[in-house]
């Protein structure tokens, strides 16, 4: 089953710099897909389009068998993650997880405890009423990671979540995503320049070189999948 599409795709942003160049890659639902490579060769650029913020100069981009920008419309259907947790501060914990439901205008009861249920699985259930200055950074990134869960998204985009972390945060919390991807079967697409990262939780591997946006090879990972 197909959720996502690049067709040779370019993208040349308004400097000239060339960020993706005739790029091809297919994505099936339910996969740990990581864009793997060095730093400017074009994994942002590649997520961004996915999820409609960003537009190819030429080629197609299909997420859902519709466009990017048809799929924006249905904002449920993706969430992102970024390597800043981006909380706000004056909410706390369990108010952060649920503005997006909020703004979309669902306050039923039913989504509170969701909400509540997501903090239990990234493990914050004794911290809901907590305010994020009283958080860790690994906790904070906890709280965007519940987030964006609690939409119930059939896709999570996730751009190096992770990168401003030390090493043991990081590792629990690679830990923590595999069992909540495994749980969940959401489709993920994660970015990294860590190669240990992306080997250690990922399905499938789209390795890209510095010559910008090409992608170099797939990588599939034995990793247990649906
Ligand atoms: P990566 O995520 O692999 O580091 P990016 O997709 O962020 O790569 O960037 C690819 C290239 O496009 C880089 O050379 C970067 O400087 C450039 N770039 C990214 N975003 C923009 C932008 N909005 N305007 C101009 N150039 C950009
Ligand atoms: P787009 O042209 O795809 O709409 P934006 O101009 O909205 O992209 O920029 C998106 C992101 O790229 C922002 O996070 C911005 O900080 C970053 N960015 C902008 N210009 C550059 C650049 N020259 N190199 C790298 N990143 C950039």
């Amino acid at each position: 089953n197909e959720v996502v599409s690049f067709q040779n795709v370019s993208k040349v942003y308004n400097t000239g710099t060339i960020a993706l160049s005739q790029f091809d890659l297919t994505i099936t639902e339910g996969e740990f897909i990581s864009f793997l490579g060095p730093s400017g060769c074009g994994k942002s650029t590649a997520l961004r389009m996915v999820a409609g913020l960003s537009e190819a100069t030429s080629g197609h981009v299909q997420v859902f068998g519709k466009t990017p920008k048809e799929i924006i419309q249905k904002t449920n259907d993706i969430a992102f993650v970024f390597q800043d947790a981006n909380l706000l501060p004056w909410r706390t914990v369990l108010d952060n997880v649920l503005l997006p439901l909020e703004l979309r205008g669902s306050t039923k009861k039913s989504h509170k405890e969701y909400a509540i249920e997501v903090l239990e699985m990234v493990g914050l259930k004794d911290y809901l009423y907590a305010y994020p200055r009283e958080l860790s950074g690994g906790m904070k990134m906890r709280v965007s990671i519940a987030r964006a869960l609690a939409a119930k998204p059939k896709m999570l985009l996730m751009d190096e979540p992770f990168a401003a972390l030390d090493e043991i945060t990081r590792q629990t919390l690679q830990v923590d995503l595999l069992n909540i991807w495994q749980k969940e079967k959401t489709t993920i697409l994660f970015v990294t320049h860590n190669v240990y990262e992306a080997v250690f939780l990922s399905s499938r591997i789209a390795v890209m070189s510095s010559r910008p946006g090409k992608l170099s090879s797939i990588i599939n990972v034995n990793l247990p999948f649906p």
